[in-house]
């Protein structure tokens, strides 16, 4: 059983969202301010978070970045409640990694659905893996990503980095190839996008980073470091 926790101040709220995902077979967890809500999080490692962004104590953006920091929270996915609809707090959100994101109000149908696909998402399927070298594993298909056979999550953009030097193990790639397979064109405009993509990406592989070679004036390759 999936389990869940909800960190909402609103007391309607949580009891309503914690009413719904209890009914369709989740056991839920519930936090009432930022506090709390971490304390929960880090010691209970839930399957999922449902995280409110303007709480007592400290605020969602504070608490995920902390649940992130903890590798071992680092993967679980969290869906991000604001009251604002404004475009910063969507950006800020997603910058900041979230998995998914709501504008209260929202229908507690549209919250189970969206806690659904993310679930279905982080569930591996082993059997569907259709590439690997080293410790990497992918599913083409659905962009699932393993290492040393733990699902891990990357974004669409991280993944096809990955597979992109994971099929060309050993070989270094120029750093225009790389911006042409992922952006669909080389424009130097790009160039440090690709250097933060490539740094989160070392940042989510933990110590397989290493295998993650930066060529100077060339770009990057993935071959197995040496001792
Ligand atoms: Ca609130």
């Amino acid at each position: 059983m999936h389990r869940i926790l909800i960190v909402e101040d609103e007391q309607d709220i949580a009891d309503l969202i914690g009413f719904n995902l209890e009914r369709a077979g989740y056991e839920v967890l519930k936090a009432y301010d930022g506090i709390k809500g971490c304390e929960l999080a880090l010691r209970e490692r839930p399957d999922l978070i449902v995280l409110d962004v303007m709480l007592p104590g400290r605020d969602g953006y504070s608490v995920f970045r902390e649940i992130r920091r903890d590798p071992r929270c680092a993967e679980i996915p969290v869906i991000i409640l604001t009251a604002r609809a404004q475009t910063e707090d969507r950006i800020h959100g997603l910058e900041a990694g979230a998995d998914d994101y709501l504008t209260k109000p929202f229908s507690p149908k549209e919250l189970m659905l969206r806690v659904q696909a993310i679930l279905k998402r982080a569930d591996p399927a082993p059997g569907s893996v259709d590439f690997e070298h080293g410790p990497f594993r992918f599913d083409k298909n659905s962009l699932k990503f393993y290492l040393s056979n733990e699902p891990v999550e990357l974004t669409s953009t991280e993944f096809k980095l990955m597979l992109f030097l994971a099929e060309r193990a050993g070989k270094p790639q120029e750093r225009n190839a790389l911006l042409r397979t992922v952006w669909g064109y080389s424009d130097a405009a790009y160039s440090r996008t690709l250097d933060t993509h490539m740094k989160r990406l070392r940042q989510k592989l933990g110590t397989y980073g290493a295998w993650v070679h930066t060529i100077r004036g060339i770009g990057y390759s993935i071959a197995q470091p040496e001792e």
